[in-house]
């Protein structure tokens, strides 16, 4: 679905929050959570305010990654803005694919070619050392530079196969140590979005925000 486009001049900078995405899904559980604890706030998808190309993913890190891609959007807009990075982390591939989750395989986004990869790297490891973590960095900047975050995380393990309709990415692969016996893409979203790891990181940063946490 398109976003209606907004004019970039008519919004108060000192009550919006442009969000560095393209994903619908993404700008919505952002405002779901955010506007809990700023109620006076807009919160405007990047691709509302005109065409922006996206900044390279460069980090290491998924807080740098976020943080590239905010600040990007402070940039571009003059306005605050929030980002996020994500991946997986797999315990017995020391943290691979980590930032590199969305090209593993080599394309950005294709992910049946990321999760065959990842099948074949783990193929002689054992079920109780597949554990993994889903990871997420989610970054505000205000227009003075001012960083907060938050970050959560997901805690299961690597299947055998792939099982599940729902989501993308790694998800019918991920086993949720909250929800035995199924995988992330078995999970209908409103179960996936009550324990994900961008729900948790939206969390964290909504603490921060509300002053509950330093
Ligand atoms: P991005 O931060 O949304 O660009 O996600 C980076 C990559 O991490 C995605 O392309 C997926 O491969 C993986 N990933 C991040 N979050 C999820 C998730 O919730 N489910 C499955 N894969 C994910």
């Amino acid at each position: 679905m398109a976003l209606e486009k907004i004019d970039i001049d008519a919004l108060d900078p000192a009550r919006t929050i442009v969000v560095a995405t393209g994903n619908l899904h993404k700008l919505t559980e952002i405002r779901d959570i955010l506007s809990r604890v700023l109620p006076d706030v807009t919160f405007v998808a990047l691709g509302q305010l005109g065409d922006f190309d996206d900044p390279e993913e460069t980090g290491t890190t998924f807080l740098d990654n976020a943080l590239i891609k905010a600040e990007a959007a402070v940039e571009a807009t003059g306005l605050p803005a929030i980002a996020d990075d994500s991946g997986l982390t797999v315990d017995a591939l020391d943290g691979e694919p980590g930032v590199y989750s969305a090209r593993y395989a080599g394309v950005h986004g294709d992910d049946a070619a990321n999760n065959a990869k990842l099948l074949e790297k783990l193929a002689d490891v054992p079920q109780g050392e597949r554990t993994a973590r889903f990871v997420s960095v989610v970054a505000l900047i205000d227009v003075d530079g001012l960083v907060t975050y938050g970050e959560g995380f997901c805690e299961g393990s690597i299947g055998f196969a792939g099982r599940g309709g729902h989501g993308f990415g790694y998800d019918p692969l991920f086993l949720p140590d909250d929800t035995p016996g199924r995988t992330m893409a078995e999970l209908e979203p409103e179960e996936k979005n009550a324990i994900s790891h961008r729900f948790h990181a939206l969390q964290q940063l909504s603490a921060k925000l509300s002053g509950e946490l330093a």
